[in-house]
């Protein structure tokens, strides 16, 4: 009986802590070499913005899809799909929200400079991560995230006014201005209004809705904003997508397709122009006949693939932790640089494998251990 017993305990001991090996240790790797192409990249400067937008840019000057995105749906995991290019591993979500509990590369660090505006719970994380001193962000103050408390879509008015003074000063102040005009720049607008009023009011109150106008205006005017400072050169590309989604009754985390299934609109420079399809989608969750998109058509990627899309927009070093696959239907260019970015993106991604393989071989006796064919 005490054998039996001791026997149990052992065993239920052993897959109680294999629990915390298998979730509870990151799998990212690190020692890499950063891979890009060495062809010219079609934009010097990309524009990322989180929420939804109208169908007009769809319709007439972009590529969009739904951006797929894994469970849990929450703020963290999916910023960091989208901009460093994976799922992050339950134990970084489970050991702290601001910091960064491992060391991860993102598009923001590949960049030369990167500006960021929005919550002080999202922003920092990226800029953390980031070597050396080019990744910027303006939040507002935590206890002012209060501001909002009767009206949350003024978290957006808020980002979209600083990004507009932002650019004022910089007409006034030359080396900034200089700055702006480099190539490898990324802006990222950080827009949590929406976020905020789905958990306060749902989805389809007066106040969410509103909130989608403002946004809609907001991004109206600042591609205009944009476009004028640079003078319309035409070397800006735009990314609009979103983090989770929301249930209707205003919540998020788990695994249902209002959470999973979030927008993907992009635009600009190095981006495919809208293709009109004549025969039917095959896709059948009723989002093109609901959307009246049925002849545009729609390329779906992975919430991860929007990180190698950003860096070779802007020709950057795809993050090195990345595991997202470039999706080729965005980009209009070359198919020389199609092949080349292609080449690229799986070499980064088979780089992993490697250093992880000779990690395995380090601590497995080596007669235990055999490689893949
Ligand atoms: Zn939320």
């Amino acid at each position: 009986m005490i054998t039996f017993f001791l026997v149990g305990l052992t065993v239920h001991v052993v897959f109680f802590l294999s629990i915390f090996d298998i979730y509870f240790t990151s799998p990212l790797v690190h020692g890499m070499t950063p891979l890009a192409t060495s062809l010219p990249p079609p934009a010097s400067r990309l524009v990322l913005m989180w929420l939804m937008d109208s169908g007009s840019i769809i319709e007439s000057r972009g590529t969009w899809g739904v951006s797929h995105t894994r469970v849990p749906t929450e703020s963290r995991p999916g910023h960091v799909a989208l901009i460093a290019g994976f799922y992050e591993d339950v134990s970084a979500v489970a050991k702290g929200w601001k910091e960064n509990p491992v060391e991860f590369d993102s598009v923001f660090n590949e960049s030369r400079h990167t500006w960021s505006w929005g919550s002080p719970d999202i922003l920092p994380m990226f800029a953390k991560g980031a070597t050396g001193d080019h990744v910027y962000t303006h939040t507002y103050p935590a206890a002012e995230e209060d501001f909002a408390s009767t009206d949350a879509s003024r978290l957006d008015s808020w980002v979209f006014n600083q990004v507009n003074s932002f650019f004022e000063s910089a007409k006034k102040d030359s080396s900034l201005n200089a700055t702006l005009r480099e190539d490898k720049n990324v802006f990222f607008l950080h827009l949590l209004g929406l976020d905020t009023n789905g958990h306060a009011h749902r989805p389809m109150s007066q106040e969410y809705l509103n909130n989608i106008g403002l946004v809609d205006a907001g991004v109206s005017e600042l591609v205009s904003m944009i476009e004028d400072f640079f003078g319309n050169d035409g070397k800006t590309a735009y990314v609009f997508t979103s983090d989770h989604g929301m249930t209707n009754w205003g919540s998020h985390g788990a695994g249902h397709p209002s959470e999973t299934l979030t927008p993907l609109v992009v635009w600009g420079a190095g981006v495919n122009s809208p293709v009109t399809v004549a025969e039917p989608q095959a896709f059948n969750d009723g989002f093109l006949k609901d959307w009246d998109l049925e002849q545009i058509r729609r390329v779906d990627v992975s919430q991860a693939d929007i990180a190698p899309l950003m860096a070779s927009l802007i020709g950057v070093n795809f993050p090195i932790n990345s595991v997202g696959v470039l999706p080729l239907q965005y980009l209009n260019n070359s198919n020389h640089f199609k092949a080349e970015s292609m080449y690229a993106n799986a070499i980064q991604v088979l780089e992993q494998y490697k250093v992880k393989m000779i990690q395995k071989k380090e601590t497995t006796i080596s007669l235990l251990f055999t490689p893949y064919q």
